[in-house]
């Protein structure tokens, strides 16, 4: 093992001690702002095996990561997942091992995650009515999400937070709904706007875009809501509601930009360290794990080195056309 008692500083001064591991590129879902309907994954052989993930944890945390969220892709949908979940959570120096998910599968998986070591998770909720989640999310399976929400609310995590992407004519007409959903059931929930990762064939991403602001009126309709500066070391801004135990968050890509406080990396499922959500640049982390097994000095040096190329943030347009080819789910979200 490592002896490096290093941290992670890009040349614009920023820490990284977060980082978004993406643990598969496959989902059971097509969510239209993420992936398109016909898509081809990664052959099995190019993803990270558990053992790399696992050692790949492990370096990110001698180089003083405290925080890693699994993420895909649907990251159930990839085998060994508990016990990675386990074998992070078992790090001395990680402070908090988080997943998010489209939540089509916890009711089988709520409570061992929660056994192995996972105290948050966030879910993705767009839509409480059958009919429009299935067209958000090309697949039929709001009672599956809505029973694997149930289960991780009895499973008695730390933190469960929903998160929504606000599209026009698609859901914005139900904010509301899904902040009284999530206050009935003391949970966070964030509103994100959409970005513009990958070519979108089933809406025109200009038209349906969604400001934070715009949907914060809509919640002020109903809710008090009080700027809050607690942080979950994310992008998400959050409100809270006098009496309420769960609070609304804002994630604002477009409208409120939020790179000077980008304190974290994602790594794709096929092992390449993206320096930004918004830019190309990468470096492939892969090779050196399978060049060097078990040695993690070579990996934590990459990933050192890359902090120089960090780039000092995105530019979202709000056009149509995409800023990044690759999808979300390649992303790792
Ligand atoms: N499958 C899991 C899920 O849906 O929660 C984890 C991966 S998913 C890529 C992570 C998050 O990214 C989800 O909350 C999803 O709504 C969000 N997302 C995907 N594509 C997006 C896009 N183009 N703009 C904004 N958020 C997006
Ligand atoms: Fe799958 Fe999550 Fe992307 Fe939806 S947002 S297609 S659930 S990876």
């Amino acid at each position: 093992m490592s002896q490096t008692q290093k941290t992670l500083v890009d040349s614009f001064g920023r820490k990284i001690d977060y980082v978004r591991l993406s643990v598969t590129d496959r989902c059971d879902f097509r969510c239209v702002y993420c992936m398109a309907e016909e898509m081809k994954f990664l052959p099995r052989a190019q993803l990270l095996t558990l053992e790399e993930l696992a050692s790949l944890g492990q370096s990110f945390v001698n180089l003083g990561v405290k925080k890693i969220r699994l993420t895909g892709g649907e990251p159930l949908v990839r085998r060994g997942i508990v016990e990675l979940v386990e074998s992070l959570s078992a790090l001395p120096g990680l402070d908090e091992v988080t997943l998010t998910t489209n939540g089509s599968q916890l009711s089988k998986f709520a409570m061992p995650l929660q056994r192995a070591g996972l105290k948050r998770i966030n879910i993705s909720l767009d839509s409480l009515v059958p009919g429009r989640f299935a067209r958000m999310t090309r697949r039929d399976m709001l009672p599956q999400v809505l029973a694997g929400i149930d289960a991780v609310v009895d499973a008695g995590f730390e933190r469960i937070k929903i998160n929504s992407v606000v599209m026009r004519d698609h859901n914005d007409d139900e904010v509301l709904a899904l902040v009284d959903y999530a206050q009935e059931r003391d949970i966070d929930i964030s509103f994100i706007e959409e970005m513009p990762l990958g070519q979108v064939t089933s809406h025109n991403r200009e038209h349906a875009y969604c400001s934070s602001d715009d949907v914060r009126r809509l919640v002020e309709k109903a809710y008090t809501l009080l700027p809050s500066t607690d942080t979950t070391g994310g992008p998400s801004r959050y409100y809270r509601i006098p009496e309420r135990k769960g609070r609304v968050g804002f994630i604002s890509p477009h409208s409120h930009n939020f790179c000077d406080s980008c304190n974290r990396l994602r790594v794709t499922a096929e092992g390449r360290l993206l320096l930004c959500l918004g830019q190309e640049n990468s470096v492939d982390l892969r090779a050196l794990l399978r060049r060097y097994p078990g040695e993690q000095i070579a990996v934590e040096n990459a990933i050192l080195e890359a902090m120089m190329h960090r780039p000092e943030g995105h530019q979202f347009a709000q056009d149509d056309a995409p800023q990044i080819l690759r999808f979300m789910n390649m992303t790792g979200g």
